[in-house]
């Protein structure tokens, strides 16, 4: 196999063949072919799409790659869900404990931050000692032990996933219709799910900018999951604002921990809810909408969705106690409306790049992030406020990124008189 004569077919726009392209992608695991190549060969199908029997042999190649998971036929239902991606999404930490105390299964494969979106495994890491790479039996004994656990693909499970990844996050090549829809199935059929909820985020901070590219990435993920025999169903759901009240590391576990205890902002727990009842349905828990609300609010108030989350912590080795004094921020500054009106917009892919900035996400493959940062959404679409009235809350613990992450700020909501 010539790599480059690989990449150059694909470049031209010919179906690369099943063999070239699953060679393409073992050898590159194997560091026989470069991170140069691979990224290459990610911009031409950036460019170019891919056929459906090259997305095929892909997201084959991707589980095939590691190990996978296989939960024994019993009582409980496996599921989960993945989102597509945005900023101040959440949602995952609040759902695979509220859906483990309706008594499914949740065993999640998370990932980092992609670009402007924020990562669950990123923000799960405020958490002090938390294990997100356990070996595979210790993640199937807390999936069947608590009901979930969440981890992040590794060099075990989906490695071709969590090589590329990185690669796609430093090359502007994340958002690829097949390459996400690769990307997200891959590390759900290696889960050894029965059934599947796929949150697709449409708007200015997602990577699917409009409902047609959201359509298609629903199709192709809806034929991959059938191949496979796994139930799915999908939402499509607003990123024209950040989801929530909080953006950042720590403060999302603060949130989801809020939202647990029965203080979520209503945007987050309608969007947590709407995934839960498509899974609460699927398992049999609940025959209809109305019942698996009266499921969700159950669990909600009940306590029961903390317990578990707790429970999930804590098996993952994770010290909630010490959350708190790890995600102090010791910088904050507030941005203030320049004048009076509505928000009508807000640039929230900027706002995700700021969230970079502060800390939150990875310019660079192995930088560091800082837990303690976040933006406070002081306000959004549809308020009216005053100038002067204050807008964001900045906060993190080194002094110059957060002035730069203010300055990416600038211009990031439009208000109407
Ligand atoms: N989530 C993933 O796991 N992969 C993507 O490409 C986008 C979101």
């Amino acid at each position: 196999m010539i790599p480059s004569d690989i990449i150059a077919k694909k470049r031209n726009g010919e179906e690369l063949k099943t063999n070239d392209l699953s060679r393409f992608i073992s050898e590159y695991l194997k560091n026989n072919i470069s991170d140069a190549q691979m990224s290459a060969l990610l911009m031409a199908i950036y460019f170019n799409g891919m056929t459906e029997s090259e997305l095929s042999t892909l997201v084959h190649e991707m589980i095939n790659s590691g190990e996978t998971i296989k939960f024994e036929k019993s009582e409980f239902y496996v599921g989960d869900k993945h989102s597509t991606g945005g900023v101040g999404d959440k949602t995952s930490l609040i759902l695979a404990p509220v859906l483990a105390a309706a008594g499914l299964r949740i065993p999640m494969i998370a990932g980092r931050s992609l670009e402007y979106t924020g990562g669950t495994i990123d923000k799960l890491e405020a958490i002090p000692d938390i294990n997100i790479s356990p070996s595979l039996n210790k993640f199937k004994r807390w999936v069947n032990n608590i009901g979930c656990a969440i981890i992040s693909q590794s060099k075990e499970i989906c490695p071709a996933d969590n090589k590329i990844y990185a690669l796609r996050n430093q090359t502007a090549t994340v958002p690829s219709i097949p390459i996400i829809c690769s990307s997200i199935m891959s590390k759900k059929i290696a889960e050894g799910i029965s059934g599947l909820v796929i949150d697709i985020k449409i708007g200015n901070g997602a990577f699917m900018k409009s409902k047609n590219d959201a359509l298609e990435l629903s199709n192709l993920m809806k034929k991959i999951a059938i191949s496979f025999g796994i139930n799915i169903d999908i939402i499509f759901s607003n990123m024209n604002q950040p989801l929530g009240k909080f953006a950042g590391l720590g403060c999302e576990i603060k949130e989801a921990i809020d939202s647990l205890e029965g203080n979520g902002p209503k945007d987050l727990m309608d969007n947590v809810f709407e995934l839960c009842s498509y899974l609460l349905i699927q398992s049999g828990k609940a025959t209809n909408r109305n019942q698996a609300k009266l499921i969700f609010n159950s669990i909600i108030e009940s306590g029961k969705g903390l317990e578990y989350f707790e429970k999930m912590v804590s098996s993952q080795n994770g010290r909630l106690d010490a959350l708190k004094s790890n995600i102090i921020p010791k910088f904050e500054k507030v941005v203030e409306s320049d004048k009076d009106g509505t928000i009508n917009h807000m640039n929230t892919e900027k706002i995700g790049w700021a969230l970079i900035e502060l800390g939150c996400g990875h310019k660079r493959e192995r930088d560091s992030l800082d837990y303690t940062a976040g933006i406070e959404f002081l306000a959004k679409t549809g308020d009216v406020i005053r100038k002067g009235s204050p807008i964001f809350r900045l906060f993190n613990s080194n002094i110059n990124r957060l002035d730069a992450s203010l300055a990416l700020l600038t211009d990031t909501i439009n208000v109407h008189k």
